[in-house]
């Protein structure tokens, strides 16, 4: 596919960074600047207020994480950012970032403050100094409430993916923690969406916020959509049709609803797929370990609602499903935009019934383009036997508390153990345990050598992670 010439995008150089972190951002390979970037940066580097509004995977962090860290002063104690954000997962994402971007600054301290963990090794953490915090609005109070936290020196406050915190309730818990921050501090609020609570935290919270939003856009060409038609009774068949057809490496199936998720994954691990779920009422830990799995390349199919998917770091899809219909014709353009990322071609395959005609409607007005139709019959299996994901995934119990590093794991595989470098995946070492991707075929020799053999000279326990298949 010809690609057209896009415009040059502006680079970093042109703001008023330090030297090292422009070096810095060289280094992380980010050379030009995402269009929230661009929109926003210039604003929040004079200090502004801001309501920035763009989709999921647009860069926002850095935004707000340049922003900050521009203003910080490493050599002055106490805490001078915090970062509000709705769930665990994200805090670790937001703080991973805001880390590398960190880079560039010398002695920064961050600490992560969740929910999940005893409130003692995070009070310490504080006690230690922290120049930014990264955590959930519950938690944040807390340590507020025991005077762990102290927020007098705060010179910027973000909150980020604002329209889910309020989809969870956080509007109060936001505004006790606002009303504890200096007067003259920048305030900062991303957001994927543009919901009435937004305004009104603006309006409570913000000195004459300036607003930006940037239009969800996708080079046409670059995503192919497929749309077919279903009679509601074979949508779920339809689903394992089109896998077994255009047999995605990794691909994420949208759902308007959890009742969905779960029928929809019942079915296709009943056909053997390796597909597993992500919906607001998984535990903290099984959503680790939903998304661990689906990074590391050792489940096929992510079965999800918007609202779960929301904000979440996916690296480029093969592909993305919508199973049903989303009536929201914005959440097509961001559903559709986990594939199709960098220089990688997209595709998303869409199903429809008849009585979602009037929703495929406006999101042809949306997109200003007729969608291209293809029917059902058409999806042939390949014959190539399964769809089975490259990897799997071994758990280690112990991790970060057991001082166990990934370094160590990959150490014991091709050292004592004899397997080679390749044949071993992505490492995420976590609070107590460690997962491990290693390809496929040898998983279960790599369970054995792992329980027979040590890691750092420990004995350890392994087990393979299910997969749904
Ligand atoms: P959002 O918060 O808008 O959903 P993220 O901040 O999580 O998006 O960024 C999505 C991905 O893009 C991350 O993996 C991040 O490292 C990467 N990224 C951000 N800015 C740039 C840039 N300027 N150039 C290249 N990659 C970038
Ligand atoms: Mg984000």
């Amino acid at each position: 596919m010809p690609s057209t010439p896009t415009p040059a995008r502006p680079e970093f150089g042109a703001l008023a960074l330090s030297p090292a972190q422009l070096a810095n951002l060289q280094q992380l390979g980010y050379l030009t600047m995402t269009p929230i970037q661009a929109a926003s940066l210039p604003l929040a580097l004079l200090g502004k207020d801001l309501i920035a509004q763009a989709s999921t995977g647009s860069g926002k962090t850095a935004a707000f994480g340049l922003a900050l860290l521009a203003r910080l002063n490493p050599r002055c104690f106490g805490v001078q950012a915090l970062v509000l954000c709705p769930t665990r997962e994200l805090a670790d994402q937001v703080s991973e970032e805001i880390r590398r971007l960190a880079r560039g600054t010398e002695n920064v301290k961050l600490v992560t403050l969740c929910g999940g963990v005893p409130l003692r090794g995070q009070a310490q953490s504080l006690a230690h100094g922290a120049h930014i915090v990264v955590g959930t609005p519950g938690r944040v109070m807390d340590h507020l409430a025991r005077q762990h936290l102290a927020l007098d020196q705060l010179n910027t406050l973000v909150l980020d993916e604002a329209d889910r915190m309020l989809d969870m309730g956080f509007f109060d818990d936001i505004a006790t923690v606002a009303r504890q921050c200096p007067k003259d501090r920048q305030t900062l609020l991303f957001s994927a969406t543009y919901p009435e609570g937004i305004a009104k935290l603006g309006a409570q919270f913000m000195k004459n916020p300036q607003q930006i939003t940037v239009q969800a856009q996708h080079a046409p060409d670059k995503i192919e959509q497929r749309w077919y038609e279903v009679k509601n009774s074979e949508r779920l068949h339809a689903v394992s049709q089109l896998l077994n057809h255009f047999r995605p490496e990794s691909s994420i199936a949208f759902c308007n609803t959890k009742q969905q998720c779960r029928d929809l994954v019942a079915v296709l691990q009943a056909q053997g797929f390796s597909a597993l779920a992500l919906f607001g009422e998984l535990e903290q830990r099984e959503r680790d370990q939903v998304l661990v799995q689906f990074a590391n390349r050792s489940i096929s199919v992510l079965v999800a609602t918007d609202v779960a998917a929301r904000g979440l770091d996916i690296a480029d899809l093969a592909a993305v499903i919508n199973v049903d219909v989303t009536p929201d014709p914005e959440v097509h353009i961001h559903r559709i935009g986990r594939t199709g990322r960098g220089d990688a071609e997209g595709l998303a395959l869409n199903l429809a019934s008849m009585d979602e005609m009037g929703s495929v409607g406006k999101i042809e007005v949306l997109q200003g383009r007729a969608s291209e139709w293809f029917p059902l019959a058409e999806l042939t299996a390949t014959g190539a036997g399964p769809l089975v994901p490259p990897m799997a995934t071994v758990q280690i119990i112990g991790g970060r508390k057991e001082k166990i590093r990934a370094g160590d794991v990959l150490g014991a595989l091709t050292g004592e153990m004899g397997f080679a470098r390749e044949q071993v995946g992505k490492i995420n070492v976590n609070e107590y345990s460690t997962y491990v991707a290693v390809e496929r075929g040898i998983a279960a020799r790599v369970v054995a050598r792992l329980n027979a053999g040590r890691v750092k000279g420990k004995s350890v326990k392994a087990r393979l992670v299910g997969d749904g298949a």
